[in-house]
């Protein structure tokens, strides 16, 4: 199937090609004859879906120029919007429309002086579009395309109360397109009581994980985990990789000791400047650094091309979040490795995860690393029922007689189970 068939105009052609895409992906081909018929829609995908041109093409294929603001897309990190910005820009290359990017973390006047001078296109974070339409430059009262992307991940952040403020800025009578990597109950309601009839379009679940990604999990001590991670990538045949903590503090302080090791890194996390995250991520995507160490809020949606390697250093505190990081690596029919540190802490978010996915997760050893305390998941555990019964991780009671504790363990060769 073509971009053509999905009844884009040749100026939008023009602009698929600019982005040089040839075919439309699945998301594409199912949501972009229902947007540009005028229908709110639902779209269930995931970053690397294609789930931005999307929305990104119909939209402006429906978007009048030189009229005001007609089309507003809220999203929940900066790095979103700046990537659904530029893709608007490359997309808009025969159309004209001007757009602006309406985000926190950086001078809000050239934002506003933007706004002065016209634009079509809003794309923005809740909070400083309240901000700035609160100084009344911006009249959102006349938008007839609003986008929410990753509304699943709005509502995790807290977003909601200001989004809902934003949708009381705008025409009831509007077009809704609503993207979420997940449904959740939450989601569900939120589409009910903002869309109207709207029309679903999904690519695969966000359980399931690409395939091409090998998956490994690495049972190891808390306080050795940075030992580890050093091990693994002075072992070479690391590419490009992005390594996830779980907090702000954590990345920073990962990122210090990975320098004293000589590998250098960079970090990105929601405590840092705009302009610290995008020297991060520019360096990361250039290539001039090797690894980037992240927590999932901005990590959520980059888009860099060739991550070869995603370790989770932390286990992700959701599956979902585990999909996103994973789905990192192994874009665009790449093959890609994600490893995953477990603490005992952490055997419950990893019995939680296998739950989600419906499989287990193998687990390895560092040839020759020295081992101290840590504890074993049962290789012959079960992936536990959905009422959480039957499961091979023992009662929650930490350290269970269902895995085996190991003390030492040193010299232990790759056992693959
Ligand atoms: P997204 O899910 O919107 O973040 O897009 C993920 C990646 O896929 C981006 O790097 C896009 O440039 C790329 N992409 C989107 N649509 C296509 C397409 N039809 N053909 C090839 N690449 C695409």
């Amino acid at each position: 199937m073509s971009f053509e068939s999905l009844g884009l105009e040749p100026r939008l052609l023009q602009g698929v090609a600019a982005m040089g895409y040839t075919e439309p992906t699945a998301i594409q081909r199912e949501a972009i004859p229902h947007i540009l018929r005028g229908s709110d829609v639902v779209g269930a995908a995931q970053t690397g879906t294609g789930k931005t041109a999307a929305f990104v093409l119909p939209m402006l294929q429906r978007t009048p120029i030189k009229q005001g603001v007609r089309a507003l897309i809220v999203t929940p990190t900066r790095e979103l919007a700046l990537q659904i910005d530029e893709v608007i820009r490359t997309a808009a290359k025969h159309t004209r429309h001007r757009t602006a990017v309406i985000i926190g973390g950086v001078g809000m006047y050239p934002q506003i002086d933007r706004v002065r001078r016209g634009v079509d296109i809003v794309v923005a974070c809740p909070g400083r579009l309240l901000d700035i339409h609160s100084r009344r430059i911006l009249d959102l009262s006349r938008v007839e395309t609003l986008v929410l992307d990753e509304a699943d991940r709005m509502l995790d952040m807290g977003f909601w109360p200001d989004v809902s403020r934003i949708l009381g800025l705008l025409p009831a009578k509007r077009q809704n397109l609503l993207f979420s990597a997940t449904m959740s109950a939450e989601v569900l309601r939120v589409v009910q009581s903002t869309l109207h009839d709207p029309v679903r379009v999904e690519t695969s679940p966000v359980t399931t994980p690409v395939e091409q990604v090998d998956q490994t999990v690495y049972p190891v001590g808390r306080h050795q985990k940075t030992e580890l991670l050093v091990r693994l990538l002075q072992g070479g045949g690391h590419r490009r990789t992005l390594v996830f903590t779980r907090t702000k503090h954590g990345a920073d302080k990962l990122s210090r000791q990975l320098e004293k090791h000589g590998l250098g890194s960079a970090a990105i996390h929601g405590g840092r400047s705009q302009a610290q995250r995008q020297r991060a991520l520019g360096a990361f995507r250039a290539g001039q650094s090797h690894i980037l160490v992240a927590t999932d809020v901005v990590a959520r949606g980059i888009d860099v091309d060739n991550i070869s390697h995603v370790v989770n250093y932390d286990m992700p505190n959701t599956p979902e979040d585990y999909v996103h990081r994973i789905g990192r690596t192994a874009r665009a029919g790449a093959e890609g490795s994600a490893v995953s540190f477990l603490a005992i802490e952490e055997l419950e978010r990893l019995a939680e995860i296998e739950q989600a996915l419906g499989m287990t997760i193998p687990c390895h050893d560092l040839e020759g690393f020295a081992y101290g305390a840590r504890v074993v998941p049962d290789p012959a555990r079960q992936v536990r029922g959905p009422k959480g019964s039957g499961g091979g991780y023992g009662g929650g009671s930490g350290g269970g007689n269902r895995h085996r504790s190991r003390q030492g363990g040193a010299g232990r060769s790759g056992r693959r189970r």
